[in-house]
């Protein structure tokens, strides 16, 4: 029996709600945490029909990549489409929860999914996050240096890019005098005390604070812990906004024109004129991403792939980058999968499946 909590447990601790957008609202929409779980249907959005395939199908958590809620809602009357959603979800108790700009963020998130469709190699981070990095100092008696490395380790401390545990320690003395009322684990009230201390520091990010320290102080022999929080101008190369990759081989424009209708099954999409007759390296982000472009051409990037780019932004970019939109919705469709793929992996025993609903509101006439 797995109840929503863990469910929710789990999504965060691949997409912290941390990393959202301030305009964002990511997180449980409806439903309660205790609830157990049936069966979990992916989607991007949630529409009405989407929930009624959740329910048709015996699914009563939908995960969706665009929140349902964005605005505070005065009541909820069925006078819109979201209040119609949260009307029949509250009905039928099927949860509601969304990954949002957190999921965007993340290495493995949007843009990873995106990058994989179109066979990108190489991929880091287009606009690594800043302020988002915090180093511990601490200091520790050297007969619990170890335990307090491995607990802060296991609290996810120490993980610069593919290195887990990084820590760096030096030895010296710590001095104190145990005052009255307090209950020191060495040394006796009134009697200065020298003892070998270790100074541990390692390097988070800042979501992770409340576990770091929860487990710092429950590895910690000390009554009162001496240690600083700084917080870091480093950027977080693993977090962030957009991604650029690169192709195998580099490709004829008109050949990345036909690459990119088959890897994301487009009819149609639009581009501005070629800047460069030869791609390589791609910069991509999922959804609307023009405010990339000059990371984008920063990166070297022959080609930005994003979505919902207007007219004139066009005109900005001309003969510094290719810009292609393929549409939000196409940009991001295959979010579905990604987190369906995710949950399989971490909850076999439990049926999810990912939406057949087009969710699309926009529509292409062709006229052929
Ligand atoms: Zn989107």
């Amino acid at each position: 029996m797995i109840r929503l909590k863990q469910l929710i447990e789990v999504l965060e601790a691949w997409a912290p709600p941390a990393l959202q957008e301030s305009y964002d609202n990511c997180g449980l929409q409806c439903g309660q945490q205790d609830m157990v779980i049936k069966g979990v249907l992916t989607t991007l959005d949630v529409t009405v029909e989407v929930l009624k395939e959740a329910i048709d199908s015996g699914a009563n958590v939908i995960v969706a990549h665009h929140p349902l809620i964005f605005k505070p809602l005065k009541k909820i009357t069925g006078a819109n489409e979201v209040e119609q959603i949260l009307l029949i979800a509250i009905k039928h108790e099927v949860a509601i929860y969304a990954l949002h700009t957190n999921l965007d963020s993340v290495n493995t998130g949007v843009n990873a999914k995106l990058a994989e469709l179109l066979g990108l190699e190489k991929l880091r981070i287009l606009r690594p996050k800043t302020d988002h990095l915090v180093k511990l100092e601490v200091f520790v008696p050297s007969s619990h240096t170890q335990r307090v490395l491995d607990a802060l380790g296991n609290a996810g401390a120490g993980q610069i890019g593919n290195y887990k545990n990084c820590s760096f320690r030096s030895s010296g003395t710590g001095s104190f005098t145990p005052a009255q009322g307090a209950q020191p684990s060495i040394g006796e009230i009134g009697k200065a005390e020298e003892v070998n201390e270790d100074k541990i520091e390692v390097i988070f990010q800042q979501n992770l604070q409340s576990s770091v320290l929860r487990a710092l102080r429950d590895s910690h022999p000390y009554e009162e812990i001496a240690y600083y929080l700084l917080p870091l101008q480093n950027v977080d190369q693993e977090v962030g906004a957009g991604m650029v990759g690169e192709l195998k081989t580099a490709m004829q424009w008109e050949d990345w024109l036909t690459h990119v209708s088959k890897a994301l099954s487009l009819q149609t999409f639009r581009h501005s004129p070629p800047a460069f007759q030869q791609v390589q390296k791609i910069a991509i982000c999922g959804g609307s991403g023009i405010f990339l472009t000059q990371d984008a051409i920063r990166s070297g990037a022959q080609v930005f792939l994003t979505a919902d780019i207007k007219y004139h932004e066009y005109f900005d970019a001309l003969g510094k980058i290719t810009l292609v939109d393929v549409g939000h919705h196409q940009s991001e469709t295959a979010t579905r999968f990604l987190i369906k793929d995710y949950l399989s992996r971490k909850f076999p025993n439990i049926a999810v499946n990912f939406s057949k609903t087009d969710t699309n509101p926009v529509r292409n006439y062709l006229n052929r």
